[in-house]
């Protein structure tokens, strides 16, 4: 999932249907430009600047697979999904043969199109090569600016692409939806490209779901630095997705954890990154969860002064605190 917007050309002939998805692009604050015929389909698909291409496939004048594969012979990295009413084997084999992303049977409901429309820019921007990119793990929606919102911002200023990979979406700690809104809000404040998975809530493992997803993340966007969730926690996810973490990212060269509400006294951080600069901007990302906002560890007070009692052990700045797995050649995050 992310929460960038893209610039998507539509080609659907349906007028009715070509309104919906208009409407249901746009909603999500994607640009679109619509084609009505496949001959103008295709020489838009050509010119190219679009990020996504979705397509009909009978459409007035050429079919939707000569777009798509327009499209895709022109800008091999733009992503292709094909819509069709016909349920066939034989149109799904030659929707690969085409190169399309995606095989959609109509009629597609709006949560179907925008979940698939939202994977596949999301792995067209984690296969982008960025010049350093910044890895945050989290179990649950807000971990993660708890832990290293201000260091992920430091990260922004200094160039830094951020990915962050939340592994539920938090239904035991409030409505589902309702927090992963609030990350995506937080996520596009931040300006960070966001991943989420859906391990459930409080029962997290360390199995083949939970490394198989941090894996294909790692392989995608491929980290040099990774901040996580530390193994001195009380909360089962939080230490499920620590050692998950340690397993699939293994050929990572720096890897960070964070303290949590749920850290215990064991928590043991030895690299103090100074946030002094970016602690009203970590307030502005946690102030995106509102449906957290009684919990008292998300208390601006309380987020300030733990900054401010780190501090004492890195010249009384405001800090956060990281316990160190692996530092290869690592410099600050403001640097
Ligand atoms: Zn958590």
């Amino acid at each position: 999932m992310t929460t960038t917007a893209a610039r998507i050309l539509l080609v659907e002939d349906d007028p009715s249907y070509s309104r919906l998805v208009q409407y249901w692009l746009r909603a999500a604050g994607h640009e679109v430009r619509l084609a009505s015929t496949g001959p103008e389909g295709a020489a838009l698909a050509r010119q190219g600047g679009w990020d996504l291409v979705l397509s009909d496939v009978d459409m007035p004048g050429c079919s939707g697979f000569v777009v798509l594969g327009e499209s895709k012979r022109a800008h091999p990295k733009v992503s292709a999904i094909l819509m069709t009413a016909h349920e066939e084997v034989s149109l799904a084999s030659t929707a690969v043969d085409w190169g399309v992303d995606a095989y959609m049977v109509k009629p597609i409901s709006r949560p179907k199109l925008m979940e698939r429309v939202e994977q596949l820019l999301t792995r067209q921007r984690l296969e982008a090569t960025p010049a350093r990119v910044i890895l945050a793990i989290g179990a649950h929606p807000d971990d993660i600016e708890i832990g290293c919102g201000g260091t992920l911002l430091a990260h922004r200023a200094a160039g830094d692409e951020i990915v962050l990979l939340t592994l539920s979406r938090g239904a035991c700690g409030g409505q589902r939806d309702v927090r992963v809104e609030e990350a995506r809000q937080a996520a596009s404040k931040l300006g960070g490209t966001l991943v989420f998975g859906d391990l459930p809530d409080t029962s997290i493992q360390v199995d083949r779901s939970s490394i198989a997803l941090i894996e294909d993340v790692v392989r995608r966007c491929k980290p040099s630095v990774i901040y996580t969730h530390s193994q001195n926690d009380l909360h089962q996810d939080h230490r499920a997705v620590h050692e998950a973490t340690l397993i699939a990212a293994r050929q990572v060269p720096t890897m960070l954890c964070y303290q949590a509400p749920s850290t215990n006294i064991e928590f043991c951080p030895r690299r103090f990154e100074d946030v002094g600069a970016h602690l009203q901007g970590k307030l502005e990302l946690l102030a995106c969860y509102r449906s957290q906002e009684a919990r008292s560890y998300l208390a601006p007070d309380m987020i300030q002064a733990t900054a401010r009692y780190w501090g004492r052990f890195a010249g009384f700045s405001s800090v956060e605190p990281f316990e160190v797995l692996r530092a290869a050649g690592m410099a600050s995050a403001a640097s």
